[in-house]
């Protein structure tokens, strides 16, 4: 089964992705990440990217198109994948629609997590992710453990650098700009699955299996 998550910035695409995958065994593939890694390792892209993230703005199309093209052409994908955080424009979901269209497949689910603006203000000004394993918490909701240390793998957790006040706003303007004309277009092609985002993690995670289910059957 192919699934795009859509959101705004903070709605808990990553959280729930991670869980998904496991769940339903098929890749995670988050575009955030891969560019995070990438300006980790100082290669050419991570440099292309952290311009443009450390303003608040997308990374343009033909980047992001040419890396989400190689990561779904690889084996794991045969059988599905969950791409969070791809597409966040028109460009890139008609990209993504014909280069699937091309081998006879496509968006399966389009599921969008629905969280208020005001919500993920919060939600993102407390988030910390561990720079090893990719680990995802809250200061608050989802503390690590005593010190920062990361529940999975034991290393320091940070701040994302894109994840300051003005960024975060920034960030979310985009969204509604660039992002949320996506859901039209998913709910045109009749694979839009809209979920309230809110309350705990493991809830809203219920809300998704049943719709998921209840869309495969
Ligand atoms: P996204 O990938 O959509 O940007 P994340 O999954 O990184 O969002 O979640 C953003 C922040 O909110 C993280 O700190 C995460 O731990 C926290 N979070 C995720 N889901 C919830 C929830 N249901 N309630 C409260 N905080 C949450
Ligand atoms: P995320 O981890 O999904 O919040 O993504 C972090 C940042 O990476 C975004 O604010 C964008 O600058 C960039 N990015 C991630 N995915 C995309 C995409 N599909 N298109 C353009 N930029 C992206």
């Amino acid at each position: 089964m192919n699934i795009v998550i859509l959101g705004v910035p903070g709605a808990g695409k990553g959280t729930q992705a991670k869980m998904l995958s496991e769940r339903l065994k098929i890749p995670h593939i988050s575009t955030g990440d891969i560019f995070r890694n990438a300006i980790k390792e100082g290669t050419e892209l991570g440099k292309t990217a952290a311009d443009h993230i450390e303003q608040g703005k997308l990374v343009p199309d033909d980047v992001t198109f040419g890396i989400v093209k190689g990561r779904i052409g690889e084996k794991d994908c045969k059988n599905g994948f969950l791409l969070d955080g791809f597409p966040r424009t028109m460009i890139q979901a008609e990209m993504l629609d014909s280069l699937l269209g091309e081998t006879g497949r496509k968006v399966d689910i389009a599921l969008n997590i629905d969280v208020p603006d005001a919500e993920v203000i919060d939600r993102i000004s407390g988030r910390l992710v561990c720079p090893s394993c990719g680990a995802n918490y809250h200061k608050k909701s989802n503390p690590p453990l005593e010190g920062g240390i990361c529940r999975e793998c034991s290393a320091r957790v940070l701040q994302r650098k894109d994840d300051f006040y003005e960024t975060v706003v920034k960030r979310i303007e985009t969204y509604h700009l660039q992002t949320k004309p996506l859901i039209s277009h998913y709910s045109d092609k009749g694979v839009i699955v809209t979920v309230n985002g809110t309350g705990d993690i493991t809830g809203i995670h219920d809300r998704i299996m049943s719709e998921v289910r209840g869309h495969t059957r």
